[in-house]
């Protein structure tokens, strides 16, 4: 159900990750190098490569996550002031690894717009 990038490695438990949440359809893990206080990544486990590649499959798994980001935003005390979700799409968009992520970012105050 993986593909072969680093998140593919992740959820195959081939490298480590800090792991918060998992179920069937996704996982969830901090990121390596955190932009913010809280900084998660939530990935399928269907190596979907970014948002250009969803289809109308894809419907439950995503609307899966959205409500799993919703959950681990209020586990880790962010839903009172505040959070940012985002996906980067393509080289432009300032992808770098070619599976599908939500990154979760909170804690601190956001600036509009990024970089
Ligand atoms: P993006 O630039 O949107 O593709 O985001 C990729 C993110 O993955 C970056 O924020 C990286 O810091 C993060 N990242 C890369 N390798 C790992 C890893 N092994 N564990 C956790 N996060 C990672």
């Amino acid at each position: 159900m993986s593909g072969d990038t680093i998140f593919g490695k992740i959820i195959r438990r081939e490298i480590p990750a800090n792991i918060v949440y998992e179920d069937d359809l996704c996982i969830a893990f901090r990121d390596i190098a955190p932009q913010a206080p809280v900084h998660i990544l939530v990935i399928p486990k269907k190596p979907i490569p970014s948002l250009a590649d969803i289809t109308a499959e894809d419907k439950e798994v995503l609307g899966h996550m959205l409500l799993i980001i919703q959950q681990i935003a209020d586990q880790e005390g962010l839903t009172e002031k505040g959070y940012r979700v985002v996906t980067n799409i393509g080289t432009e968009g300032g992808q770098t690894v070619f599976h599908l992520h939500f990154h979760l970012m909170g804690g601190r105050a956001m600036h509009w717009p990024p970089g």
